[in-house]
């Protein structure tokens, strides 16, 4: 009977559920969740009342990755008493998300089935909410301290795609966190490669239907004057597309 099961809850309360997601909330013996609103949380407990939260892995001072680490081995003592166990995780479970792929890959050293399910991550909001198709120019997604501390090369006339833009540099769970020196810092790499007047947008899904997602523009060069929180993802649109290489095109052409 032990198995593991990872799903995701998506960005829109309950609406984003998949009905395979859904149905997997209500086989389980046990339903561990890290799901943020409240509302989502009360719907789980509808669906099974075994839900219990993560939340309180976190805390202020605490390392995250320490919080990660604890949650790892709570699902695993759950999935160890023979249970078939549900996570759920807001967004896309396996995306920016640590503990649900740990959580698949312990478990399945241990001879114990696990998987996960796919969500919609605040990347396939952010396509439909802006009205755009990663096709047209591609589409780069990093982590913010992760882009800045490791230089990471990207290619400014592809889309680019910032998570974490609010929590630079943070390391625990620090609700009154300051974005700005991080958001400076990012600015700063930024302006160096699309210049100060560049056009970017911090998005914010929303959870509800009849409230509409943050999506503020602003220009690079007043990044760090703009209010970033811990769900905000900055969207930095290319620059002009390079011309074509005009002799793989002649090479396209004659392999047609
Ligand atoms: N697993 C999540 C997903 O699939 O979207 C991502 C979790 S990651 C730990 C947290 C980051 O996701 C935030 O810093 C932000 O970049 C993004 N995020 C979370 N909530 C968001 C929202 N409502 N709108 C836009 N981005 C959001």
């Amino acid at each position: 009977r032990a198995e593991l099961i990872v799903v995701g809850t998506g960005y829109r309360a309950i609406g984003d559920l998949t009905l395979e997601a859904k149905a997997s909330i209500v086989q389980a013996d046990t339903v561990l969740c890290l799901v943020g609103d409240p509302m989502v949380t009360g719907y789980l407990a509808r669906l099974n009342p075994s839900v219990r939260t993560l939340d309180g892995f976190y805390a202020k001072g605490k390392r995250r990755q320490e919080s990660y680490e604890e949650m790892v081995r709570e699902i695993l003592a759950e999935v160890r008493r023979d249970r078939l166990v549900c996570c759920a995780l807001y967004g896309h479970p396996g995306v920016f998300a640590y503990p649900g792929h740990e959580a698949v890959r312990r478990t399945r050293l241990e001879g114990i089935p696990a998987r996960m399910l796919a969500g919609s991550s605040a990347e396939d909001w952010l396509f439909a909410d802006l009205g755009l198709d990663p096709a047209t120019s591609g589409c780069q997604s990093f982590e913010a301290s992760d882009f800045l501390l490791r230089r990471r090369i990207f290619d400014p006339t592809s889309l680019l795609v910032l998570w974490q833009v609010g929590v630079i540099g943070m390391t625990d769970r620090d609700l009154d966190f300051d974005a700005r020196d991080g958001a400076a810092l990012l600015a700063e790499r930024l302006v160096a490669a699309y210049g100060g007047d560049h056009e970017v947008t911090v998005y914010e899904a929303s959870p509800y239907p009849v409230t509409p997602p943050r999506i503020s523009p602003v220009p690079l060069a007043k990044l760090a004057d703009t209010q970033l929180t811990a769900i905000s993802t900055l969207v930095v649109p290319p620059l002009p597309a390079r011309p074509f290489d005009r002799e793989v095109l002649a090479r396209m052409r004659t392999a047609v």
